[in-house]
Order: C-alpha cells, then structure tokens, then sequence
C-alpha cells in the first residue's frame, strides 16, 4: 500500500523544505534556558547526531531572542523561535537568524502588532508557524463552543490563517494539536480538507516516553497514513533525542521515510540461542548515530530467524551452544559466537554507512 500524500504549497524553514514533495521532516524542541546559548548549542548539536531536521526555542524574553544569533551561528539545522504573548520578541527573534516564527498570532495582541511580525518576518525571510492549541483557545471560541474540541481548533487556525494572508503573508504553516488524541485526529482532518499551506503534526503534552509515543504514534500515524502532514514533533517528557528517534519510528514504519537503522528483532522465548534483548538494546544506543537507511534482523533462533534475516542488509540467527549464523545481503555468511554478534554487526553497519562496504 502507498500513502498518497495531501498536495500542500512548499514553505522554506532556512534551507530546509516543508510541504509539497519534500520528505517529512522531523522536528524537536530544546529545553535548555535559551539565553545559555551554550547550553542550547550543545543539546542542538545532540538533537543533531540523531537526525533532527528542525529544532526549536523558546523566547520567553529579550536574551532568550537576542542568543538566537550565536546560537544558529554555531549549529547546522534550522532554529524555529517560539513566541508568546510579546510580539516585540518576534521581531527580535527574526532580526536575530531566527529560521521560522512559531507564534499563535490569537495571543499575540491586536492587528498592528501582528502586522509587524508580518514585516519583520518578511524582511528576514522568515515563515511563520500558526501553533493552535486546545491548551490556548480564545476565549471567544471557547465561549462559542463551551470546551476545547476540534472545531474550535480549526476555526482559530482558519481564522489565524486569514490574518496572515489578508496581509498579503502566505509563508505560513499551521498546527492544531491538543493533548486528546482523537480530537488532535479530527482538527488535522478537518483543517486539510480547508487551506493548502503545509502542516505540522503533533499531539501535545503527550506524556513520557512509553505513553507519549504511542499516544504519536496512533495520532500522528493515522494522520499520516492518510497522507496528511508535512513536519512533526512528538512531543515527549523524555530525553530530547527520544522524540527525534520516535519520530523516524513513525515515518520508517509507514514507509515514509527511512533514516538510520531499522531492526527487525523477535520478542524470543525459550528458543533463543543468545540474548538477543541486550543485543538489540545494545545496538540500538551504539548505532543512533548512522544517517543510512540500513536494516539488520536480530533474531533468536532458526523458527523465524532465517526468514527475517534473509530480507535484511544483516542479520543473526540465533543457533545452539553460542554458535550463530550471520547474514549477509539476505545470505548466510558465516558462524558468529554470540560474544561478538554486537561488535560484527556495528562493523558492518558503520562500515556500509560510510560506504566502505565490500562485501558483495
Ligand atoms: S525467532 Fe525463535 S527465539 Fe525468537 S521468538 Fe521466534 S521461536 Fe522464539
């Protein structure tokens, strides 16, 4: 089955596209004190080495926006300043290399000061990210439509939307997240149906690590598996290169987009010829870096073992007293003792990352 995806205009976040036909990107947030812009290059720079497209900052004040310059002076991927309330810290922000303002121009204050966001934006060649959230509704939506649901969503963002454009600014993108994923679904439906611009996904606050990623998981993923969405964050309370890694989780298992390693590993029993829990926990930290698309099968025994490695660039096959088979290119290669399963697998996976691959 391919995922036919929704036909929206493109919007340029620095160098890297969103919307049209560029791949799906993958977006964090640091949560460092933006001001330490030292603090905030060094988690950037981490987010970096596990694939983030895109990160963002939040600029609750004027040092917050003003360290945005030695910030994406020293970082390569594009930095979205996040900005509430004040809009006067979204004209810094631009004028300070900000990559893309993410403003919700509902809390931002009358007309005027929108407008002026509008102009600092395009003096910087800088888009703009509507961010409704059903945490931050209007007060006349919420009156209208008495809680927070998907409708109110969508008429902020539609409405938010006419703002910009009868200001002649089309650079825009727009999210419409909630913490409830069902309504998160509804809203993004709803709103693809109404504007062309590119969409950001995300269900918000959506928890820790377990909870949080497959509350994204059934959100985002059946979003995108109607081929609604341009860019996204899952939103975690974790470590923040577990949302970058849940995010290419997603993509990779709907063929979307593939980025690093993909494991195909048994959940074993009492068949496996090695541990092959630690082995995929092991290589899972160890090959985080890897960019290449590469998969390898981590498997426990010959029942479903050469059938798995067989469709994978490497894989191992659990055998008996800690003999193993190794697979190459879908081929059995040779024994491997299980002492050595992680190390042979990380040489072969960083040797054809790096395209020193020699083994035909
Ligand atoms: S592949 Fe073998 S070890 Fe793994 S779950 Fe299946 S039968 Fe058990």
């Amino acid at each position: 089955m391919k995922i036919i995806r929704r036909k929206s205009r493109q919007v340029m976040v620095g160098d890297v596209a969103v919307g049209g036909d560029a791949p799906i990107t993958v977006q964090s947030m640091t949560n460092t004190i933006t001001a330490d812009a030292k603090s905030t290059i060094n988690q950037i720079k981490e987010q970096e080495s596990v694939g983030c497209d895109i990160t963002r900052c939040s600029c609750p004040d004027e040092d917050s926006a003003r360290a945005l310059k030695d910030i994406v002076k020293a970082v390569k991927i594009p930095v979205i300043a996040d900005i509430h309330f004040d809009y006067k810290l979204a004209l810094i922000a631009a004028d300070n290399g900000a990559a893309c303002l993410r403003i919700n121009p509902g809390n931002i204050g009358g007309i005027d000061r929108v407008k002026e966001v509008i102009k600092a934006a395009q003096a910087n060649n800088c888009p703009i990210r509507i961010g409704v959230n059903g945490g931050s509704l209007e007060k006349k939506l919420l009156d209208k439509y008495g809680e927070p649901c998907a409708d109110a969503l969508v008429e902020s963002a539609v409405e938010q939307a006419k703002m910009l454009e009868d200001n002649g600014f089309r650079e825009y993108k727009i999210s419409v997240k909630s913490s409830n994923t069902m309504m998160t679904i509804e809203a993004y439906q709803k709103l693809a149906q109404l504007l062309d611009c590119p969409l950001h996904l995300g269900v918000t606050e959506a928890g820790g690590l377990r909870a949080g990623t497959i509350k994204s998981a059934i959100g985002l993923g059946s979003l995108l598996m109607h081929g609604i969405g341009d860019t996204l964050r899952v939103s975690l309370t974790a470590d923040v290169k577990e949302e970058i890694l849940a995010g290419y989780e997603i993509l990779k298992a709907l063929d979307l987009r593939h980025r690093g390693i993909r494991v195909i590993s048994c959940p074993t029993c009492a068949r496996r010829g090695y541990d092959v829990q630690k082995t995929v926990e092991t290589l899972e930290q160890k090959l985080s870096h890897i960019n290449a698309p590469i998969s390898i099968a981590v498997m426990g025994c010959v029942v479903n073992g050469p059938g798995e490695a067989s469709h994978a660039d490497f894989g191992v096959c659990g055998g008996k007293n800690g003999e193993n088979m190794l697979y190459i290119y879908g081929k059995s290669y040779s024994k491997v003792k299980s002492e050595d399963i992680i190390s042979t697998l990380v040489d072969l996976v960083e040797a054809k990352a790096l395209n020193l691959d020699k083994i035909a």
